[in-house]
């Protein structure tokens, strides 16, 4: 039987066969959610949407991040549509990668329109640890350029065709992100794009989960 693999879902598993890496953004009003009991896989971060109080979330995240539990940090991201200044964004960016640098934990990277920032501190930084771009949607030339650069990307309910099989096979994972909803129906989308079974597809996700994840 195979294993389906979700590397960034804000809901937990729809099936027993599933594996959840579940995403739990750091607010200010972490207190609340304390007493919410969080099970499985997590991913632990500071989402730019979310820049509140920075002191407050970046104690918060460097208490969490080094829990087993944790398998990445992030999601942690640069955002060209939010009134946040992208200086700031970059900041409390490059603050989050460098604490995956040090944890060596995979990086999950939420970017919408700011590519060439990313790059440039990609390249500034040199990670060791996998960097990760979660819900791609970008076009072929996009992804080609990205997965030159060294990235990883993820595939969710929407994508360009085009790039997954550019990111095809060592360079892809599979997310149902905001949606709440089972992972098999990208698996699903993805196979029928490549036209392979869900079992090969399945058996190519499983093994880059492996070399990257500690799950
Ligand atoms: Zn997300």
């Amino acid at each position: 039987m195979m294993t389906y693999y979700n590397i960034h879902s804000h809901f937990p598993s729809h099936h027993s066969d599933e594996v959840t890496i579940l995403n739990w953004i750091i607010r200010k009003k972490e207190e609340e959610e304390k007493g919410e009991k969080k099970a499985g896989f997590l991913s632990v971060g500071i989402h730019p949407w979310y820049i509140e109080d920075v002191a407050i979330q970046i104690k918060q995240l460097r208490d969490l991040a080094a829990l087993p539990e944790v398998v990445a940090i992030g999601e942690a991201g640069l955002d060209r549509l939010i009134d946040t200044h992208i200086d700031i964004q970059q900041e409390i960016f490059v603050l989050q990668a460098h604490l995956a640098e040090e944890l060596q934990k995979p990086f999950i990277i939420h970017c919408v329109k700011a590519w060439e920032e990313l790059i440039v501190v990609k390249k500034q930084i040199k990670p060791k640890t996998a960097w990760i771009i979660h819900g791609f949607r970008g076009k072929p030339d996009l992804a080609e350029q990205l997965i030159h650069q060294g990235f990883h990307l993820s595939f969710g309910t929407y994508f360009n065709p085009g790039s997954l099989q550019i990111a095809y096979p060592d360079h892809i994972f599979a997310e149902t992100d905001d949606k709440d909803s089972s992972v098999r129906i990208v698996y699903s989308q993805m196979a029928s794009v490549l036209n392979i079974t869900e079992e090969e597809l399945g058996k190519q996700i499983q093994k880059n989960v492996k070399i990257l994840f500690s799950i």
